[in-house]
Order: C-alpha cells, then sequence, then structure tokens
C-alpha cells in the first residue's frame, strides 16, 4: 500500500467516526498496547503476535493523531527529543 492510500483511509476514517472518537479509539489501543507489553514480562503470558498486532494498532492510531493535530508541530518535537536521545547514546 502506498503512504498516499494509507493517509487517504485514515483521512477517511477520521471523517467517517469524527476526530473525538477516533482520540477516544488512540486512547483504547494505548491501553491495549501498555496491557501486551505488561504481559510480556508474564513468562506464562508472552505472546508476542499480541504485541505486534497493538503496535501496528497504535501506529495506525498516531497516524491519525498526526492528521488530526499539527503534524509538523509533531515532527519538530520528535526531532527536538531524537536529537537529545542522540547526545545521550552517543
Ligand atoms: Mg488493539
Amino acid at each position: 500500500m502506498t503512504s498516499k492510500e494509507e493517509k487517504e483511509i485514515l483521512q477517511k476514517a477520521i471523517n467517517t467516526f469524527g476526530a473525538n472518537q477516533q482520540i477516544i479509539k488512540a486512547m483504547e489501543e494505548l491501553g491495549e498496547l501498555s496491557t501486551a507489553l505488561a504481559r510480556y514480562f508474564d513468562k506464562n503470558k508472552i505472546d508476542c503476535n499480541n504485541i505486534y498486532e497493538e503496535i501496528a494498532d497504535v501506529e495506525i492510531m498516531c497516524s491519525q493523531l498526526r492528521l488530526i493535530f499539527d503534524n509538523y508541530v509533531i515532527d519538530h518535537y520528535k526531532e527536538m527529543k531524537l536529537n537529545r536521545l542522540k547526545g545521550v547514546v552517543w
């Protein structure tokens, strides 16, 4: 799938369900990833496929949050934080 197709689908989801609903959905998906990662430390409940699925869900929702909020400001913060991290690990 091209990034253009992906962006069209995500924008249609926002138009169909509304920005507020998608923000709530993002909160739900973040919670699901948090739960999947917490289970990683429970040796009896390791389910990597669940982690992969929830990471995909969160990435999809973060992409929608970028369309709802200010993509350029997010990029600005991301670059700033990556440079700070670079300073720590280099
Ligand atoms: Mg999920």
